[in-house]
């Protein structure tokens, strides 16, 4: 049998919840915060960025294939749901959930 938890310990775990849920709020803001990934940045254009994935010229680039989006990537970090999210290789900028770039992986 388990022992009751303590009101001191529920209370504890309870404000140990709240802060969790506080600090996830607080990276989200920060995130929303950060300036779009723009095709034209050098990074973005070493990497083939596209902000639609739908402009992407599978001759051009042949590791492409249709359903290939930021938001099914591995790299992907942030909201599911949100239009601009952070992402792994581009530090400090939002990419297009629906954008790609050379780099994409499959999501697990
Ligand atoms: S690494 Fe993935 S999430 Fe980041 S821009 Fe490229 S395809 Fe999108």
């Amino acid at each position: 049998m388990s022992e009751p938890i303590s009101h001191s310990r529920r209370d504890a775990l309870k404000q140990f919840v709240m802060l969790c849920g506080a600090a996830g709020a607080l990276r989200s803001a920060q995130a929303a915060e950060l300036p779009h990934l723009a095709p034209t940045d050098p990074t973005a254009q070493a990497l083939a960025y596209h902000d639609d994935a739908k402009t992407v010229d599978a001759k051009q680039f042949s590791t492409y294939q249709p359903g290939q989006t930021c938001s099914t990537c591995l790299q992907l970090q942030g909201n599911a749901g949100d239009a601009w999210r952070p992402c792994n290789i581009f530090a400090g900028k939002l990419v297009n959930a629906n954008g790609w770039c050379k780099v994409w992986v499959k999501k697990a």
